[in-house]
């Protein structure tokens, strides 16, 4: 009890006795006797002040009570101060969803946050969510649907305020629930981090890129490069890492000062980075190396990449100096195939680069010397058949075609050779897709043409009698003067149209219209078609069907393994079918035993070619064996 209600208490004491001992002077100031009735009155009276002592005391506990509720109350509206102010600034809001009244209530923060008014919001409890922006929705959703089914819940999403700025919202939840235990209400206070998300990526920025060129650097490469693997895995594709070193920088660093070096390497990021873009990333590894990754599908176009990175250094840079012109070495490593780490790519691609400035620098060289070779020879091959035409360099040889049950030669098949003094020989399956891409196939072609024809012409000529049969590539194919061509040809050589078949690949079908009015001319003209390596390709029956085919070959593939494998016997037999329907003549190539041979006779073929008869042979040997079989 306090010293105040003590106080309090003596005061109401004093007053009592003072009241208790002025009844019997009143009654003696009015005369009135000290009798029964007086001294009762006094007891009644004397129990009357004892009770209200005890009254007192509880008003005492109402009044402590009354003190402290105003205390309390003072507190509570200090609180929601508090609480306003903390909420309802300009980043923060505090809200409510009612779902029986189906209401959304933010607090007045939301009209900073959000730009817009809360009156159209608390109308529509569902209305912030068409705020949120649709690649994040589904976060926004989860939140949502994760604080409907009674948990608490905290996500950051992104949403557009009134001004369409995007901004970033942190949003805490919590479910009410009924005494029946069911959602009524969802209560929280949401948050906008933008600048702390701005600054997050700041950091983040800061701590993943090269100072100097703003560049990626190597933590953000290792990252890059593990999300890169995953995506290999799932998709087949390759990763190249492409380890990069300037040549002769040092030179540079010494005759110019470190101040031309940063801004030469500030220029080189530039260059790189605008080459590449988004095909892969170009990080800074550090000093004057780079690496760069790329994913890629295409062997021939990750090439052309690379060797468009080697060209990006051959202008001069803008450097204030003579001769600012500086070459690249660089070393390839691929990912599955040379190694599986992130590691090991790099190093093998450090060491390949090691390989290319100790060979000349200047150029690229691979980890994986298989490639290597391979792409050497690529190279030489490129370079070589550009002149291959001028110099002679090509021959054709022949092979004959036979009829399988008397081994009669009757036609034969062109085939091209390429003999080069520093290469050897070189075959078409090699040089043919080098020299489409350098767009001097149809030139080779009609110049095989050209030849075989006067040859064959030769030989019908002597007295033999020989069809000829020749190749031509899809490229060749698809040129609109192709048949015009063609028939120069045959009258320079005096060539008769009949006596000659054209091979086309089942790709070339899959262009109909081109292909079907080429196929036309020719046919017009005379010529026999042939579908060459039947069965590896995707014609249809109904263009084959719909198209003046003479001949399919049924490709090597399935006669190789006609004996074994069961169902490639029943393609064969399929196709010997569909012949006999098409009225088409079948040839089977590849024949190399008597037992294909056999087989092939007991499914009806009548035709074919094979090393079992004859290899592609110069005309010369060939000439020998159709003399041979004349005699
Ligand atoms: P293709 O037209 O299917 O020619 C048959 C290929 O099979 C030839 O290869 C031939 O040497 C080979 N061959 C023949 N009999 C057998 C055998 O019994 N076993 C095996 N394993 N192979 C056999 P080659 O000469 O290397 O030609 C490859 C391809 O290059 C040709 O396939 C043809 O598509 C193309 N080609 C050849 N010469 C020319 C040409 O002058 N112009 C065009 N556009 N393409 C040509
Ligand atoms: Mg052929
Ligand atoms: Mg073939």
């Amino acid at each position: 009890m306090s010293s105040k209600n003590i106080k309090r208490r003596l005061t109401y004491v004093i007053y009592c006795l003072v009241g208790f001992f002025a009844i019997p002077f009143i009654l003696t100031l009015y005369n009135v006797s000290y009798n029964l009735t007086t001294v009762l009155l006094h007891i009644v009276i004397l129990l009357l002040v004892f009770y209200t002592l005890y009254q007192y005391r509880n008003l005492d506990n109402m009044y402590e009570i009354n003190q402290k509720y105003n205390e309390n109350r003072q507190k509570l509206l200090l609180r929601e101060n508090e609480l306003n102010s903390l909420f309802d600034n300009n980043n923060a809001y505090l809200w409510t969803i009612d779902f029986a009244e189906k209401t959304f209530l933010p607090s007045q923060g939301f009209e900073q946050v959000y730009g817009f008014s809360r009156d159209e919001f608390m109308a529509n409890y569902e209305l912030w969510k068409d705020r949120v922006i649709p690649e994040d929705l589904h976060i926004a959703e989860e939140h949502y649907a994760k604080l409907k089914s009674g948990l608490p819940s905290n996500r950051s999403f992104r949403f557009r305020n009134s001004a369409e700025e995007i901004r970033w919202l942190d949003a805490w939840g919590k479910p009410i629930f009924n005494e029946k235990k069911k959602v009524t209400h969802l209560t929280g206070v949401a948050y906008d981090i933008t600048e702390r998300k701005e600054l997050e990526e700041k950091l983040y920025h800061n701590a993943t890129h090269d100072y100097l060129t703003g560049l990626p650097n190597r933590k953000k490469l290792m990252l890059y490069m593990e999300e890169e693997i995953k995506k290999c895995e799932k998709t087949n594709q390759s990763l190249a890492v492409l380890f990069l070193d300037l040549d002769r920088f040092k030179f540079v660093n010494d005759s110019f000062g470190h101040n031309t070096g940063d801004r030469l390497l500030v220029q080189i990021g530039e260059r790189l980075q605008a080459f590449i873009g988004d095909k892969g990333m170009v990080s800074r590894h550090g000093g004057d190396e780079f690496i760069i990754i790329i994913r890629y599908r295409a062997y021939k176009q990750f090439i052309d990449l690379v060797n468009g990175i080697i060209n990006t250094f051959r202008t001069p840079y803008d450097l204030k100096i003579e001769n600012s012109v500086i070459s690249a070495s660089i070393g390839i490593s691929m990912y599955p195939k040379d190694d599986t780490t992130i590691e090991g790519l790099i190093g093998q691609a450090d060491r390949a680069m090691y390989r290319a400035k100790s060979q000349g620098k200047n150029t690229y060289r691979f980890a994986n010397p298989v490639l290597e070779e391979a792409e050497i020879r690529r190279n030489n091959v490129e370079q070589q058949l550009k002149k291959a035409m001028q110099l002679n360099e090509f021959e054709v040889h022949y092979q004959p075609i036979v009829n399988l049950k008397t081994g009669h030669i009757f036609e034969t098949e062109a085939l091209i050779r390429w003999k080069n003094p520093h290469l050897g020989m070189v075959m078409p399956l090699e040089f043919i897709p080098l020299a489409e891409d350098q767009g001097i196939m149809s030139d080779i072609g009609l110049w095989v043409i050209d030849q075989a024809t006067k040859q064959t012409k030769d030989w019908q000529s002597k007295g033999m009698d020989i069809r000829l049969s020749v190749n031509v590539s899809n490229i060749q194919f698809e040129d609109p003067l192709f048949s015009r061509k063609i028939s120069t040809i045959l009258s320079k050589n005096q060539f008769k149209a009949e006596r000659l078949t054209i091979e086309i690949t089942e790709s070339v079908l899959q262009n109909t219209e081109k292909a079907s009015k080429t196929i036309h001319h020719l046919r017009n003209m005379g010529v026999e078609i042939a579908i060459d390596d039947f069965g590896t390709g995707y014609s249809s029956l109904s263009v084959i069907n719909s198209l003046p085919i003479d001949t399919i070959k049924i490709d090597k593939s399935f006669i190789s393994t006609l004996a074994e494998n069961k169902h490639n016997a029943q393609l064969v037999q399929t196709i010997i079918g569909l012949g006999d329907t098409l009225n088409c003549k079948i040839v089977a190539e590849g024949i190399e035993t008597q037992e294909q041979v056999d087989f092939l006779d007991e499914l009806g073929c009548l035709y074919g070619q094979g090393y079992l008869y004859s290899r592609p042979e110069s005309s010369d040997d060939i000439e020998k064996r159709i003399m041979e079989q004349s005699a």
